[in-house]
């Protein structure tokens, strides 16, 4: 059986008819850049978060920049994030003028560790970006207890967690901003590149939506960028939206149905959820020795996986100028040549699920030798 990472196709086979007859209409109102999708999208995904403002954006990583840039990052400002993400992150402290300050991850839940983080703060700290890795919250109250001590913003990575709460609070509602990425794979995803930030601020949401559209229409009162949702990928994103949740529970199923049939099996370490956490599980990373070879006999067995990422972000040739060692994060290094991203995905079915389960149960049972 061909166990896929992810099935796009099946995912939106069944919204096909009522998917097609939207493309088909915004092609007639030529509504291609924002539009009434994309503002009823913004207002119908802010309330589904329960906060004020939705701007939506062009990519997740744009609402990374946007943030940082209404917040007045100026050129040296320090910015502490996880030594453990998606590049987009990272790459975005630089582009808006500061300095990237990485941070080791807690050992088990892949996320930013509070602990070291107050190691890392200095006079230029302005400010955290905590990611809610492969779908499970960051511990949060540290986060923001440190923040309001020493006076600095936290802008919460929500690109992989859509939904996740922390102690009955959902991502993005803590920090001073969350930004979200509707990348097609991510758990709620557009047909194309959009992203989306969330705030409760008046100001920043006046600031974002003039800067994130070339400073205002007829009266530019700054130079922004062009960072806009496609009409198309805004009415794609409005049908899916009441879908969500119940992807979400979907999500979870097959994560029970593997933590039900790999636990104790071989060396694997299954994902580890923190007390007062959920996980929407956009990932579910298992973590073995036996990794590369564990990899190899999936493929050959029609399996899909991937390493989320292969390696810590400060080990990247990109980050080779800050000089980091393997003891600088050994959370995150140790990780780096341990994990394993299985399939997951709502539509995956218990056959699919089971099919994973009992390959790797039989790679662990073979012999070492
Ligand atoms: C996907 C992702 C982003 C960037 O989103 P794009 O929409 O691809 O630009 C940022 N951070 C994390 C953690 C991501 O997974």
């Amino acid at each position: 059986m061909h166990v896929p990472f992810n099935d796009l196709r099946l995912h939106h086979e069944r919204l096909e008819p009522v998917l097609t007859e939207t493309i088909a209409r915004i092609i007639r109102d030529s509504e291609f850049i924002r539009g009434p999708e994309v503002d009823a999208f913004e207002r119908e995904f802010a309330h589904l978060m329960g906060i004020n403002h939705c701007i939506s954006c062009a990519n997740g990583t744009d609402a990374l920049y946007i943030v940082m840039r209404a917040l007045g990052l100026q050129p040296g400002d320090e910015v502490i994030t996880t030594a453990h993400s998606w590049i987009a992150t990272s790459e975005t402290i630089t582009q808006a003028g500061g300095r990237v300050v990485f941070c080791d991850t807690d050992a088990d839940t892949f996320t930013i560790d509070p602990q070291q983080i107050e190691k890392k703060i200095t006079p230029r700290t302005r400010g955290i970006i905590p990611v809610h890795l492969y779908g499970q919250a960051a511990d949060m109250d540290p986060i923001l207890d440190l923040a309001r001590r020493h006076n600095l913003w936290v802008i919460e990575d929500c690109a992989q967690a859509h939904l996740a709460t922390y102690r009955n609070r959902v991502v993005g509602t803590m920090g001073v901003a969350g930004t979200f990425s509707f990348y097609p794979g991510k758990n709620l995803g557009a047909m194309g590149d959009a992203g989306g930030i969330v705030t409760a601020r008046d100001d920043l949401k006046d600031w974002m939506t003039i800067y994130s559209r070339h400073g205002g229409k007829g009266d530019h009162t700054m130079e922004g960028i062009n960072s806009r949702m496609d009409g198309i990928q805004g009415a794609v994103l409005r049908l899916k939206l009441p879908h969500l949740r119940r992807w979400t529970e979907a999500r979870r199923q097959i994560a029970a149905r593997y933590n039900a049939g790999l636990a104790g099996v071989g060396d694997l370490q299954l994902p580890t959820i923190a007390p007062g956490r959920d996980h929407v599980y956009h990932l579910y990373v298992v973590r073995t020795k036996r990794r590369d070879a564990l990899r190899d006999f999936l493929k050959a067995r029609n399996i899909a996986t991937v390493l989320n990422y292969p390696r810590a972000l400060p080990f990247y040739p990109a980050y080779a100028y800050l000089g980091h060692r393997p003891e600088d994060f050994p959370n995150a290094y140790r990780n780096q040549s341990l994990i394993l991203s299985l399939p997951i995905f709502p539509e995956m079915s218990e056959q699919q699920a089971t099919c994973v389960i009992d390959a790797v149960k039989e790679f662990f049972s073979q012999k070492t030798g």
